[in-house]
């Protein structure tokens, strides 16, 4: 018997309170329609566990079985604040929604960070591959919600809201965070980026907390955007106001106070509401911002921002048509309800939109460095992936991103004027040897990458990965050897092959020295390790309908940095290479680089790191422990 391609489970739209609420109540429940898999009671499936123990009562609560006749008969259970087996479908759903949107965007399957090996207190080269994300619906009594990369797991904590009324929580009740599809799709966003990047974990700059947690807010919200249904009801209760930003603003404001919990910046960065009118009114974007907000929610809520005015901007152009037809041309809409046929065509343009919009910012991830982002990056990383994808870009995506980044401030370091063509990352600058080096070495793995491509199992594809990992590695150390016969016909000297290194951000035969900095010195170790992360196979399909088959590789550098005064730190170069696939024929496409330089970069992350130029100092508060603090804690950041 051939099987269901999906499961429907109903679940919250937005937060549970919203459904005590008279003009929110019809439309807080939505399906949420699932690719089907075979489920164990729990559920346990194949990307996630859920594991129901909750210490503060010392129990587990039943595991919920999604594939008995009764569930599946009735689209899953009801949605119900007081049911811990709906509370574990309800964060399944939401979970595996997100990581449709990011395998869909990607072109490929998430594979979860591997788990570290301790041995003899260091972590051991041989990392344990992780088939299931953990996740604990209900794992402490707080306020909060995290994802550990110790545990590869999220944990989501409840709590009795405040004595206050805070938008429609009452005060007293209790309040899960895992039934906010805003935070369980926060919280997986992060699982998913340290996946691909686990050297964001390390904070380098100030962007990189910022960047974490300003991406999971603009999943979270451009997945609530992208719910017709609830997009509809929004614009029919607010009719005549469409020209004002007032839906989407509304949203978002609902959005920022189910985040509230330790995430109060976001509200702010959007819009707000003003007390003497009790109207909302869009925040207009401020380009001093970027360079005043150090804090990494507010600085992260300066990216979100950015996101949705690109969102405003490009809403307000789409729909111009369409309120001029439905107006004889005037624009301004009457007094009254607004036609349901003129509700759904609004409602489906904003959705369209951001479900778009979502695909471009996620597919920009893999054009991003492996370390030491920052937003400039991310922009550049935007506009080169939607550019390679989607090339006509005829709704505007791109000059909606670019207009919002430049509204905000916000511009990549080398780059002096913001245009489509001046923020692409541009192809390597190779010398003709350098580029031979190169394509030998996208060469050695061209079979393996085939043979990957062909793979389903994702816990074989880890494997393979694995394999191809260590390849890379030793083809990077020891080309001579590694290469052989192909080496000697190539006629290329090892002084060559060094050079192409160079422009991958490795450097070779380091011995020990040292640099003046501030009042004393900063002694570098010698032979800096090379690490290969990640080796990625991808396909993908843009808007316009074209596809790409691309191999995106990211290796690390690691030079260990010790000053006299003050403790030492990690300083990191390495690269993305994006190649892509044509014909057969693997072609180097960029080299997203962070280069090994012993000025500007690391001079800038020895004051930030070592707490010496004063506006660059990494905020501390935020931390429980200023030794561990180059490490991101998303329990200590959320509960900040
Ligand atoms: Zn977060």
């Amino acid at each position: 018997m051939t099987k269901p391609r999906y499961r429907c489970l109903r679940g919250y739209t937005i937060d549970p309170g919203f459904s005590t609420r008279l003009d929110t109540m019809v439309i807080n429940e939505s399906i949420y329609k699932i690719k089907w898999e075979d489920l164990e009671p729990g559920p346990i499936g194949e990307y996630l566990e859920i594991i129901d123990f909750d210490p503060v009562n010392y129990c587990f609560y039943e595991p919920v079985d999604l594939d008995s006749k009764e569930i599946l008969g009735m689209s899953g259970l009801a949605p119900s604040e007081g049911d811990a087996q709906f509370h574990q479908q309800f964060v399944y759903a939401v979970i595996m929604q997100t990581i449709e949107n990011f395998e869909k965007a990607l072109g490929r399957k998430i594979i979860w960070r591997s788990n570290l090996v301790w041995k003899n207190g260091k972590a051991d080269e041989a990392q344990e591959y992780v088939q299931k994300l953990r996740v604990y619906p209900h794992a402490m009594m707080d306020s909060n919600a995290f994802y550990t990369s110790e545990k590869v797991a999220l944990l989501f904590g409840y709590f009795q809201a405040a004595n206050k009324i805070e938008g429609s929580n009452f005060p007293g009740g209790a309040v899960f965070t895992c039934l906010s599809p805003d935070i369980v799709a926060h919280e997986t966003t992060h699982a998913i980026l340290d996946s691909m990047y686990p050297r964001y974990m390390e904070n380098t700059n100030p962007d990189v907390p910022a960047f974490h947690e300003a991406f999971a807010d603009i999943v979270a919200l451009l997945q609530r955007f992208s719910n017709t249904k609830l997009l509809e009801h929004q614009i029919e209760q607010t009719r005549g106001r469409l020209d004002e930003y007032s839906i989407m603003g509304e949203l978002a404001t609902q959005f920022g106070q189910a985040l509230e919990t330790g995430r109060g910046a976001l509200r702010s960065a959007i819009g707000e509401y003003d007390k003497k009118t009790g109207k909302w009114k869009k925040i207009n974007p401020n380009p001093a911002a970027y360079q005043n907000a150090m804090e990494a929610h507010d600085r992260g809520a300066i990216l979100v921002a950015t996101v949705f005015e690109a969102f405003m901007r490009l809403y307000n152009f789409r729909v111009q048509d369409l309120l001029r037809i439905a107006t004889q041309g005037s624009g301004i809409l009457p007094q009254g309800s607004i036609h349901p046929d003129l509700v759904k065509r609004l409602a489906t343009e904003a959705s369209d939109i951001s479900s778009h919009l979502l695909s471009i910012c996620i597919r920009a991830l893999d054009y991003c460095p492996p370390i030491d982002i920052t937003f400039g990056d991310y922009l550049q990383a935007l506009i080169t992936a939607d550019t390679d994808l989607s090339p006509e870009d005829n709704n505007g995506y791109r000059v909606a991103l670019i207009d919002s980044f430049r509204a905000w401030g916000i511009f990549p370091q080398r780059v002096k004027t913001l245009s489509v063509y001046s923020l692409r990352w541009f192809p390597p600058q190779l010398t003709a040897k350098e580029d031979l080096a190169m394509s030998l070495m996208a060469a050695h793995i061209k079979d393996d990458i085939r043979e990957i491509s062909r793979l389903t199992n994702r816990e074989l594809i880890a494997a393979k990965y694995k394999v191809l990992q260590k390849k890379l590695h030793t083809i990077l150390d020891k080309p001579i050897t590694t290469l052989d016969k192909k080496w000697k016909s190539s006629k290329l000297k090892q002084k060559d092959w060094d050079g192409f290194l160079k422009n991958i951000g490795v450097v070779k035969n380091i011995k020990p020295y040292s640099i003046p900095y501030s009042d004393g010195i900063l002694r570098f170790s010698a032979n800096p390790k090379l690490e290969v992360h990640n080796v990625k196979h991808a396909f993908r399909k843009g808007r316009e309908d074209q596809q790409l088959e691309q191999v995106i590789i990211s290796l690390t550098q690691t030079h260990r940095v010790e000053s006299g005064e003050y403790r030492g730190f990690k300083f990191r170069s390495g690269c993305t290479i994006i190649i892509n696939i044509l014909n057969d024929v693997m072609n180097v496409e960029y080299i997203i680089l962070k280069r090994f330089d012993k000025d500007v970069r690391l001079i800038k992350q020895a004051d930030y790191q070592l707490g010496i130029g004063a506006s660059m100092t990494m905020p501390i508060s935020s931390y429980d422990d200023p030794r561990k603090s180059i490490n991101l804690n998303f329990q200590n950041l959320h509960a900040h």
